[in-house]
């Protein structure tokens, strides 16, 4: 019986071992692989940092170097509690072009401002076809964003684009986020609204006209139509300028019946 047990116990003691020695091996092997992927990476991706142009040596975050993805800056307080547009004092709760116009949506929030490293990102997933980009951006709005947002909402639905857009991309940038947050958060997304007319694209327009561009450019998918009475939506949208996308979304989902429809974007024109 007695030498029995010191097998035993000499196999534990073996096995503790290995355990120690394999656990002290990853240790030692965690830097050198994070040192090799860095190496590898360097030599497939651009290793300038389109921010800073330095060059990229911790491939963490891909295409943006570490300081400047650390630099990521929230919608500068305060600002309005609508559209998240900086105020000069915070003496109003509201801007004035909220006071001023019909907001079909109750409120928008950005992850951060639309500058920097944020700014550089979401033009390289939207113009360099970058499309695995979706997940850290996706990442970065569950981070900043305040999830009070999210709760209630039934359905998630990305901003449409035309189908001459959506030729040239390849994908639709908003879509690809909405169904990363619809996968983490529990909540369905659908394609509900679809981009019925051609219209000039919004950056290249003058305010006014960025206002009346969009008027009656999008509609609700006719399958989709029964889905939207009664349902708190919540649209999603990469870049809030004007908001004028986002607010015509919304009337066209208020008026086939939506209950409260919200809004969330990577960024904020600041
Ligand atoms: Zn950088
Ligand atoms: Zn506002």
């Amino acid at each position: 019986m007695n030498g029995l047990r010191t097998i035993k116990t000499f196999l534990k003691t073996c096995k503790e071992t290995a355990a120690r020695g394999i656990e002290a091996a990853a240790r030692f092997l965690k830097p050198i692989k994070k040192i090799l992927r860095d190496g590898l990476l360097s030599l497939f991706f651009p290793s300038i940092c389109p921010s800073c142009k330095r060059y990229i040596k911790d491939f963490t975050h891909v295409y943006i170097c570490e300081k400047c993805f650390n630099d990521i800056k929230p919608v500068p307080d305060p600002h309005c509690e609508i559209c998240q547009k900086p105020l000069d004092t915070g003496a109003t709760l509201t801007c004035r072009e909220c006071r001023d116009r019909k907001n079909y949506f109750s409120y928008t929030m950005a992850a951060g401002a639309y500058q920097g490293a944020l700014k550089e990102m979401i033009h390289f997933y939207k113009f360099n076809k970058k499309k695995r980009l979706y997940k850290m951006l996706s990442e970065i709005m569950l981070d900043n964003i305040h999830h009070e947002v999210f709760e209630g909402i039934d359905i998630i639905v990305p901003a449409p684009l035309s189908r001459k857009s959506l030729e040239e991309r390849e994908y639709n940038q908003t879509e690809l986020i909405a169904s990363y947050l619809s996968y983490k958060l529990g909540i369905p997304a659908a394609n509900l609204v679809i981009k019925t007319k051609e219209t000039e694209r919004q950056s290249s327009l003058e305010r006014e006209k960025r206002l009346t561009n969009l008027k009656g450019a999008f509609d609700i998918k006719k399958e989709f139509i029964d889905k939207v009475e009664g349902r708190n939506i919540l649209v999603v949208d990469d870049v809030y300028t004007t908001g004028s996308t986002i607010n015509e979304i919304a009337r066209t989902l208020v008026l086939a019946g939506a209950e409260e429809v919200r809004a969330v974007t990577v960024a904020r024109a600041v």
